[in-house]
């Protein structure tokens, strides 16, 4: 191999380390955003069932209160009743004992409906708040090793930058420059192999004079599909198939 293109393949494994480095450093925001967003999901779940649970003890509260005026109202009316001598007045107040009655049916069977309500809300709750749990004990997992896997990442990085000059040593400025382009262009594969004759970049075929321009390592030889320096395997078999 030429002696120059095996010292870009060097740099070329360190740069793509430091590449996937930087890539997984720059995926951690986003994995805290999303367990952020997880957490308020679940808590939003869990606050909506407990409004409405609040809601429904307010109203069967109110309804108690609506019948306990009703049956005061029904009590005077008795009374009324009792003292009255006039028959329609009579009449009237039975009338009205009747509708304060209905009205105190109705609340009730209103009452039994939320009770129902509440006794599935009761459910709900359990089972929002188990969700809940659960998720915030995985979210908290994953949190507690991101710091964690920070640190490590940049560490990483900062012993790959270090690591990187000695190896452009030695390398043609040319050749390096032509390298670096191609990497950033090619995202982080600026040099690969031929295999069975095809170019392991872009997977087309390459010519057989490229194969054996390749082959004769006299020099830089690049794929005339995607532009990527090339350098080829060692299987004469498929050559002499051509
Ligand atoms: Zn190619």
């Amino acid at each position: 191999m030429l002696p120059a293109l095996e010292k870009l393949l060097v740099l070329q494994h360190c740069d793509q380390q430091i590449r996937d480095v930087t890539l997984a450093l720059e995926a951690l925001p986003r994995e805290k955003e999303s367990c952020d967003r997880d957490v308020a999901r679940a808590a939003q779940r869990l606050d909506a069932a407990q409004a409405r649970r609040r809601e429904l003890e307010k109203e069967l509260k109110k309804l108690d209160g609506d019948i306990l005026v009703k049956k005061e109202q029904i009590n005077r009316y008795k009374t009324q009743q009792l003292e009255t001598r006039k028959n329609e007045e009579y009449t009237a107040f039975l009338h009205e004992i009747a509708v304060a009655q209905k009205m105190i049916a109705e609340v009730e069977e209103r009452q039994l409906s939320l009770m129902e309500e509440t006794e599935s809300l009761t459910q709900d709750l359990e089972t929002a708040q188990a969700a809940h749990d659960v998720e915030l004990k995985r979210i908290g997992k994953i949190l507690s090793t991101l710091d964690g896997r920070r640190e490590n990442l940049l560490k990483r990085r900062e012993e790959l930058v270090q690591e990187r000059p000695r190896l452009t040593g030695g390398i043609e400025e040319d050749f390096l420059e032509r390298y670096e382009r191609l990497f950033k262009s090619k995202e982080g594969s600026a040099i690969v192999q031929i295999e069975n004759n095809v170019c392991m970049g872009c997977h087309m075929k390459v010519t057989t004079q490229t194969v054996l321009a390749a082959r004769a390592e006299k020099e830089m030889i690049s794929c005339s599909q995607c532009g990527r320096i090339l350098y080829n395997d060692e299987d004469d078999l498929v050559l002499q198939r051509e």
